[in-house]
């Protein structure tokens, strides 16, 4: 069985998976026909092409334009069901087990779709893709970083009366440089006193500072993070406090946090002890499965499929969902890997 094979078979753990970045090509055509959102291509082959980044995108803000389709024909509530069932079974065919999946509520209410209304219509389509598809894991709310913070604190209200209901965190995103999180700090001190976890988005547009606010804030788990690389102090104080980093290489290269893909410091930072995963950021924008991201790892990073194995049960072991389904998973991922290692070597 080669890498291919194995990364594919393996049970995966994902938490850094944009619903915004991830909606099929198709789905957004005719999502776009059926309510006449203005396409720039009609063509799917073409469109497909028109929703990727690339190593041509210069920088996360470029990154972020990706999304502007996606999210013009996500604002009905059978229209952000429907991406999310579906993301759900694209999780399934990559054999992802655990499954945080985010995205930002402010972004769909453009058509007149109360907060509530757009939680609710993801949780529906999480609930329903999760039983289908056998997942565990949950959904993270995104705050914005652009926004003005009454607005993230009024998501924030509204994202904690669903913690029983399958919304496991609050996060932020978008525009990093110029927006720095601690904008944002009444809506995070909210959002965990109602019972979310908290994740922030640092260290990919901006630099160490970002990373140092974001980790003063509670964050205990970063989106990316990489950029800690250019100070070794907060590099120190990630290994520290335990803070987990997120990382998904692929679209570190798209949006510049690093230079090349092999400039990406996931291997250095699991080789310090720094608690790393990997995951693909957006699924469409990005064009990548986590097991092609794990194949990368290892043929542009360098890791060993021993170290993207160790990665994924930390994406499994640090995962927000309830601990009872994510103990139950471990015991399958061990077997089930076990099996494979097995097979590996005798085949
Ligand atoms: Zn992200």
């Amino acid at each position: 069985m080669d890498d291919a094979a194995y990364f594919q078979a393996i049970p995966k753990a994902e938490l850094h998976l944009h619903l915004d970045g991830s909606v099929r090509p198709k789905t957004v055509l005719e999502l776009a026909k059926e309510n006449g959102v203005p396409l720039p291509i009609d063509d799917l082959a073409k469109l497909s092409d028109f929703l990727e980044a690339n190593e041509n995108t210069a920088s996360l803000v470029e990154y972020i334009t990706f999304f502007e389709l996606p999210i013009a024909v996500l604002q009905t509530v059978p229209a952000l069901e429907r991406a999310t069932y579906e993301l759900c079974e694209d999780l399934k065919h990559d054999n992802v087990r655990y499954a945080e999946i985010r995205y930002g509520p402010w972004l769909h209410v453009q058509q007149g779709l109360s907060l509530t209304d757009v939680i609710r219509a993801v949780l529906s389509g999480w609930t329903r893709g999760r039983k289908d598809f056998r997942l565990e894991g949950g959904i993270i709310v995104t705050a914005l970083r652009d926004m003005p913070p009454a607005q993230n604190l009024a998501l924030a209200q509204v994202a904690g009366r669903f913690v029983s209901d399958g919304v496991i965190g609050f996060d932020l995103a978008g525009d990093e440089a110029g927006h720095p999180p601690v904008l944002h700090e009444d809506a995070f001190r909210l959002a965990r006193s109602l019972g979310l976890n908290i994740t922030i988005h640092a260290g990919e547009a901006a630099g160490p500072e970002s990373v140092r606010q974001a980790i003063s804030m509670g964050a205990l788990r970063l989106g990316h993070g990489i950029r800690a690389q250019e100070d070794p102090e907060v590099v120190a104080t990630i290994r520290e406090n335990g803070v987990q980093l997120d990382t998904a290489p692929t679209s570190n290269a798209q949006t510049k946090a690093v230079r090349r893909l092999q400039d990406h410091p996931l291997k250095r930072f699991y080789e310090q002890g720094i608690k790393v995963t990997i995951s693909t950021d957006s699924r469409t924008v990005s064009h990548i499965t986590l097991t092609r991201e794990f194949q990368n790892v290892v043929a542009a990073l360098g890791c060993s499929p021993e170290q993207v194995w160790a990665m994924n049960l930390q994406a499994l072991e640090g995962g927000f969902g309830d601990e009872v389904g994510r103990a139950r998973l471990r015991h399958e991922f061990v077997d089930a890997e076990a099996m494979l290692r097995r097979g590996r070597v005798t085949g």
